[in-house]
């Protein structure tokens, strides 16, 4: 493993720029405002101030849908002047980063622009928060090295997401690295975070997966919602319903009332 002296510094994993336990949950994709307006409701309803704001999606294939994109800003900004609640929104470039920086409090660089480093530098000099995903054929060293290049930036506010890695398995849609997860929070004392949706591809994994990972100590989830999966524009097979967030979100306080 290469030396990372700026990840070295940090030194307990108290972060003030995050509250435990942190939990990101809303559609794959921004569809449009009156289902955004529900999520939003149901999670402060909960006492949870994340909301997952996708208007930029970085799809496999061309044809899929590809996220409402700058026709979607509208809602961005209706969001934040409607509900105290903080926006997570994924950027693949810099023209996107300029667009949505207004609005959003957490900036997501996806797994497929782990290794972007123009990108890592650009969102390195904001002061917003930065959502780091691991790439699916990254390992521990380079995901570190790519949150070493927004701290060299200036920006130590950064949020690590596992994200789920390739393996030789195809049943799901990647493998979860929980161990990775708990070592590099070991690593970096930084805050670390899963995504179980786009780990596995299922959305009956989601509250197993949620439960393992908070009883390991990681500091929270990025989950996808949706009100009915089965018309969701991207991702419905591994979001869950709205009924079964409140019951996860039931769970999780459950467990952490124990501790
Ligand atoms: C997402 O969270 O919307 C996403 C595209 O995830 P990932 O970059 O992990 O595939
Ligand atoms: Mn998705």
């Amino acid at each position: 493993m290469h030396e990372y002296p700026l990840i070295a510094k940090q030194k307990n994993n108290q972060h003030d720029y995050i509250k435990y336990p942190l939990i990101i949950a809303g559609p794959c994709s921004i569809e449009n405002l009156e289902d955004m307006k529900e999520y939003c409701e149901l999670l402060l309803k909960n006492n949870i101030h994340y909301v997952r704001a996708a208007l930029f999606k970085p799809r496999t294939s061309p044809h899929d849908f590809q996220g409402l994109q700058e026709v979607g800003l509208f809602i961005l900004k209706k969001l934040k002047e409607l509900y105290p609640i903080k926006l997570v929104t994924e950027v693949t470039d810099s023209k996107q980063l300029e667009l949505i920086q207004p609005y959003v409090d957490v900036i997501q660089i996806g797994a497929r622009n782990m290794q972007n480093f123009e990108l890592l530098k650009k969102v390195g000099k904001t002061d917003k928060v930065i959502l780091l995903k691991r790439g699916f054929a990254n390992t521990i060293d380079e995901w570190l090295g790519a949150c070493e290049y927004i701290m060299e930036n200036g920006n130590s506010n950064i949020i690590l997401c596992e994200r789920g890695i390739r393996t030789f398995d195809s049943e799901l849609r990647n493998t979860l690295d929980l161990a990775g997860a708990v070592y590099t929070k070991q690593l970096t004392n930084l805050p670390v975070i899963i995504d179980p949706s786009h780990a596995t591809g299922r959305s009956s994994l989601i509250e197993p997966l949620s439960l393992a990972s908070l009883s390991a100590g990681l500091d929270g989830i990025m989950i996808e919602i949706h009100k009915n999966p089965q018309s969701a524009l991207s991702d419905g097979a591994q979001s869950i319903t709205l009924p079964a967030f409140q019951n996860l979100i039931d769970k999780i306080n459950k467990l952490l009332s124990n501790n």
